[in-house]
């Protein structure tokens, strides 16, 4: 086992998936819809798939896939993109964030990181030497301290490493949060690289605005994004980051020697998904934000202390309301206490200290299998 791989043991995700399914539990752990997209996006890839486009896609994707990224761009943050040389394709957002990441940081750079972070950049940066700097996201509400970020710069520091609508907190970064993001990296001329994959689960309103769209930050932004979350179809692992052509160049150049290109026929099927009309969008928003309530005041009516998100899959809860300290032995025990599996926060921070009696719920599920898990919480607790 190599140096780099020690101690990453097994992802979360799928340690709580497996649990879920040994022990026949409701899984509220692991962020995947347990319904699938439409049906006239699954018809694409099947046409596609009868259509031809079965050998190798172009490294940098379909040419289909990465015009309909443009449009949607412009269509919804009046983003400009070169489809030739500005916008890549990748297996998942998590393949753009470890391209990226191996792409344009140099082993000893350091990162600004919101933390708690999703797993992937601490495994991803630890293969690629890069030192993250935590910006610690903190209960109640999990606002960006924009003097911690300011404080945290040092010489060294070359890249920032963002995710907005954030798992698993479901924060959304606010005007003024974004503008200092934007301050500070044009200030100390810093990379960005940001993770957005969950731009269309935004609630109450609030609404999910680019950090490249901020003054002086396309030059400096690599956009990550994925269809698995907009279409519900996370298992097709179709992501892209789009920003300018350097960026992108040099994110493809690490790509290229990875997947190389992954997905042929899913590609044009997630060109003709982003030509969604608006209506399927908000939809989206709207049917996720009732499940998010049912879910929130679910697990408030069994006794848990909820924090409610303002975008992505995930909600928070404090476990000392039911009598627990520790977010780890409560999940461990939660199939045979209760038939139900969340995750525990502690896994998304370097030092949990408070975020030890953290758990995360998803609520990316159907009504009927949130009630379920609500109803045994409601028994156990
Ligand atoms: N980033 C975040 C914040 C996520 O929550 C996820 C997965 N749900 C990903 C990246 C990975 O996306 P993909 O499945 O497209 O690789
Ligand atoms: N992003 C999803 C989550 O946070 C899972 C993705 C994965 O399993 N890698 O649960």
């Amino acid at each position: 086992r190599s140096q780099r791989t020690q101690g990453m043991g097994t992802t979360i995700f799928a340690r709580m998936s497996q649990l879920a399914v040994e022990t026949e539990s409701v899984n509220l752990g692991q962020g995947f819809p347990d319904t699938d997209g439409p049906a006239y996006i699954i018809d694409a890839a099947i046409d596609a798939m009868h259509g031809g486009r079965n050998q190798y896609a172009p490294g940098p994707g379909a040419p289909d896939l990465r015009h309909a990224i443009a449009r949607h761009q412009r269509r919804f943050y009046d983003i400009d993109l070169d489809p030739d040389t500005e916008i890549a394709v990748s297996a998942g957002a998590t393949e753009a964030i470890a391209a990226a990441v191996l792409g344009l940081i140099d082993p000893g750079d350091e990162v600004l990181v919101l933390e708690p972070y999703y797993d992937s950049y601490v495994a991803v940066m630890r293969m690629a030497d890069a030192v993250r700097k935590p910006i610690t996201l903190r209960p109640p509400d999990f606002r960006l301290d924009v003097d911690r970020l300011r404080a945290s710069v040092t010489p060294r520091t070359t890249a920032m490493l963002i995710n907005s609508p954030h798992n698993p907190t479901g924060m959304v970064l606010n005007a003024e949060e974004r503008a200092a993001i934007a301050e500070v990296a044009v200030e100390h001329d810093l990379v960005v690289i940001t993770d957005e994959v969950y731009e269309h689960l935004t609630y109450d309103g609030s609404t999910h605005v680019p950090l490249a769209t901020l003054p002086g930050m396309a030059e400096r932004t690599l956009t990550i994004s994925s269809g698995g979350k907009t279409f519900s179809l996370t298992g097709w692992k179709i992501g892209w980051a789009t920003g300018p052509a350097a960026l992108v160049q040099a994110m493809l150049s690490a790509k290229q020697f990875m997947t190389y290109t992954s997905g042929a026929p899913l590609q044009p099927a997630i060109a003709v998904a982003l030509d969604s009309p608006d209506s399927y969008y908000t939809e989206l928003s709207r049917r996720m934000q009732d499940q998010r309530d049912r879910l929130c005041d679910g697990l408030a009516s069994a006794g848990l202390h909820t924090y409610v998100p303002a975008g992505g899959y995930f909600v928070t809860t404090d476990i000392t309301s039911v009598g627990f300290d520790d977010g780890i032995e409560f999940c461990l025990g939660l199939p045979e206490r209760a038939g139900v599996v969340a995750v525990p926060y502690q896994v998304f921070y370097d030092d949990p200290g408070d975020a030890r009696t953290l758990v995360r719920w998803a609520f990316s599920k159907r009504p009927a299998v949130l009630d379920e898990g609500i109803a045994r919480l409601r028994k156990a607790f």
